[in-house]
């Protein structure tokens, strides 16, 4: 070995290597010498960017990456590959926030979706907003503000394209009462497995505007959706409650998200809820929310609590752009209908937080932890996240047996999430594989592995999954990840068949999304 390599260099070197090496010797002339060849690049910087992703933990090198400048391109490319003899995979990368290589295509060509760079359109008559696959909830929520209009449904954080949350579902506090992002979708445009370009929707192409809602890329890409729009508040009243019993706090929660909808009553707009870890309060990316003085008494209330307390976070919309104007008179009120609804509730005496914050600041509340989590270089490292949908039946199992059983003594940094959302508020014709009972809890296993300490999170997932399994408890994986057919078949369920017949009609060569893992090259 020269003596100025180590072994983590000679790695590095040797990978680079071997991907310059390998990159267009596995795909076809008939792709090489296509003009939508000139959209196609082998230098090490595009190959490693799409060999990894948010989670740190999977690396499969492509032989090219796709930088196409209109979906016809990419419908070009997709009917190279399915009318090829020896068809390559490809996969849409959004941004890359997938935590298991589930947006890489191992020798096959990764498609860089932001180079489509396409417009937004908003109708406010029809009240629906167009938007390119590749674009950020980010950019459709600044768009669609400028008319004062709004998407419904949300994922906590915002720089996460439509593509990828849609072929997943997209799930944040406000699915409850709007459901998941999937089901607020009026139509798609689709390029499916064998290029061609389709428009579906509920009456137009039902199978495959369904099986694409949560689809886990495998039926087509995504390059265009109509989002459904409401009229935008400007301002939120953010609360957060602190609970020492889980009990307690999940009943509480399950009230709030049975409240009646609009109309019929005063209810909330969002309902979430975290562990809160005292060790894990300075570094966590979803706090940006009390005071130092706060942070010190919430602190204390958890040492109290052998080190955690449940924080309940509920929000409520006002003072709404299109509408009449909101008066002194309506603050009242509306500060008197929350005092009563706090007085149902059974957190700490004195531990009732709130922030008046604009609609914005609300949304894009994740943001800001990224910033500080990037300045002290804590955004990059391994994310070994676990997301589960745990029925309401089995919330107290999940409870006593894995975030005080198996998690008790971690003291691995990341929030952990815990909301319940509705079932009815899901449509069963979408891909997603949900729990069989109305009331399902939502739970993010967020951690980050900062300290080397990525194996011990692996194992405790993997613990976590055994213990949920082996107890029967009434669960599903939320950007699921298996590495077997059987795996897949169980999570899927009685939609299995269902999935792997319209796999078969629309990406018969089973040429997308290889990175999730489910079907084996052709079906
Ligand atoms: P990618 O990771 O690039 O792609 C994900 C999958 O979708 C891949 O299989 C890819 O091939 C496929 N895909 C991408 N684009 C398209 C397209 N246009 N057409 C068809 N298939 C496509 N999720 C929630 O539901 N709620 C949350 O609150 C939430 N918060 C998050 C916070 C952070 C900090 C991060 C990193 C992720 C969060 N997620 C959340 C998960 C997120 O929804 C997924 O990572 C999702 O995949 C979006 O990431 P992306 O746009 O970068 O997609």
């Amino acid at each position: 070995m020269p003596p100025f390599l180590n072994p983590t260099s000679l790695l590095l070197t040797t990978t680079l290597m071997s991907i310059l090496i390998q990159s267009p010797n596995s795909l076809p002339t008939t792709l090489l010498t296509h003009p939508i060849s000139t959209h196609l690049r082998f230098d090490s910087l595009s190959l490693s960017a799409a060999s990894s992703d948010f989670g740190g933990i999977v690396h499969s090198h492509p032989s090219a990456v796709f930088l196409p400048s209109s979906p016809s391109d990419i419908a070009s490319l997709l009917r190279l590959s399915h009318f090829s003899p020896q068809p390559f995979t490809i996969s849409a990368r959004g941004l890359g926030h997938s935590t298991r290589g589930q947006a890489q295509a191992s020798a096959g060509i990764v498609i860089n979706m932001p180079s489509l760079d396409s417009s937004i359109t908003v109708s406010t008559d029809g009240m629906f907003v167009d938007a390119g696959g590749e674009r950020m909830w980010i950019d459709v929520l600044r768009e669609t503000l400028r008319y004062g209009l709004t998407p419904k449904s949300w994922t906590d954080y915002l720089y996460l394209t439509l593509g990828g949350t849609l072929s997943n579902g997209g799930i944040s506090g406000q699915a409850f009462l709007h459901g998941p992002q999937i089901s607020n979708v009026h139509e798609l445009d689709i390029i499916t497995g064998k290029g061609e370009m389709v428009s579906c929707s509920e009456s137009a192409n039902p199978d495959l505007f369904f099986s694409v809602l949560g689809g886990l890329g495998q039926f087509g890409i995504i390059t265009r959706a109509r989002i459904a729009l409401e009229n935008a508040p400007k301002s939120v009243r953010w609360m957060r409650l602190m609970y020492t019993d889980f009990e307690l706090f999940t009943k509480d929660q399950e009230l709030l998200i049975s409240i009646k909808a609009e109309g019929e009553g005063w209810r909330l707009n969002y309902v979430e809820g975290s562990l809160l870890m005292e060790h894990s309060l300075k570094s966590n990316w979803r706090s940006p929310f009390f005071s130092e003085k706060d942070l010190k008494r919430i602190k204390k209330l958890a040492y109290g609590n052998e080190g955690v307390i449940y924080c309940l976070e509920a929000s409520f919309y006002y003072d709404f752009h299109h509408g009449r104007n909101f008066s002194r008179a309506d603050k009242t009120q509306m500060d008197q209908d929350i005092e009563e609804l706090l007085r149902k509730l059974r957190f700490v005496s004195g531990f009732a937080f709130g922030n008046d914050v604009t609609y914005m600041s609300f949304l894009n509340r994740v943001h800001d932890g990224e910033l500080k989590l990037r300045a002290m270089g804590l955004w990059d490292v391994p994310h070994p996240w676990l997301n589960l949908l745990v029925s309401k039946s089995n919330i107290m199992d999940f409870y006593i047996g894995v975030l005080k059983g198996i998690m008790k003594t971690s003291k691995s940094m990341g929030p952990i999430l815990v909301y319940p959302t509705k079932r009815s508020k899901w449509d069963e014709r979408m891909s997603t594989a949900i729990p069989d009972e109305e009331v399902f809890y939502s739970i993010g296993i967020l951690l980050s592995s900062e300290m080397n300490d990525l194996e011990h999170l692996e194992n405790q997932n993997a613990e976590i999954l055994k213990f949920s399994d082996q107890q029967g408890l009434n669960y599903k994986q939320y950007l699921p990840h298996y590495t077997s057919m059987e795996g897949w078949k169980k999570h899927f369920g009685k939609k299995w068949e269902g999935f792997v017949e319209m796999k078969s009609r629309y990406d018969p060569k089973a040429i997308l999304s290889p990175g999730q893992k489910i079907f084996a090259h052709p079906v």
